[in-house]
């Protein structure tokens, strides 16, 4: 029987999800995984709640809560990275276009949407 504790962990609202899988690659732990068509946390150990995941969703179907799960287990992320290789989506700058290959990007709420922008137009969107 595994022991439990009272962590922050995602839950995915399948009603809203759209299985488009853009929160797949934001987890950098491999938790989330689109199982028929609905994105799913596949062993609540491999989610460490942090929610990196959440900005990027373009529907809100993503939200942190505090309940009881099993603890975040690293062995388990290490274990689960070396047995199933992370499904990678890239992602683009949506103001310049640039990818992650030429500036780090960060997932960002603007205008009443989820997407990425990059660091050199972080400041723009921030001060105007
Ligand atoms: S980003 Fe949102 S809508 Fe898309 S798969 Fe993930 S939870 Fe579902």
């Amino acid at each position: 029987m595994s022991t439990t504790v009272t962590r922050q962990i995602v839950r995915i609202d399948e009603d809203l999800c759209t299985g488009c899988g853009v929160c797949v690659s934001p987890c950098a732990e491999g938790a989330i995984v689109i199982i028929d068509g609905k994105a799913k946390v596949v062993r609540e150990e491999l989610c460490d709640g942090a929610g990196f995941c959440l900005g990027v969703c373009p529907t809100g179907a993503l939200t942190v809560e505090e309940r009881e799960a099993v603890p975040f287990d690293h062995e388990a992320v290490e274990e689960q990275a070396a047995v199933a290789p992370r499904t990678y989506i890239p992602q683009v700058c949506f103001n310049c276009g640039t990818d992650e290959d030429h500036a780090p990007l960060l997932p960002v709420r603007t205008a009443g949407t989820s997407t990425w922008v990059c660091t050199r137009c972080l400041p723009a969107l921030i001060h105007g």
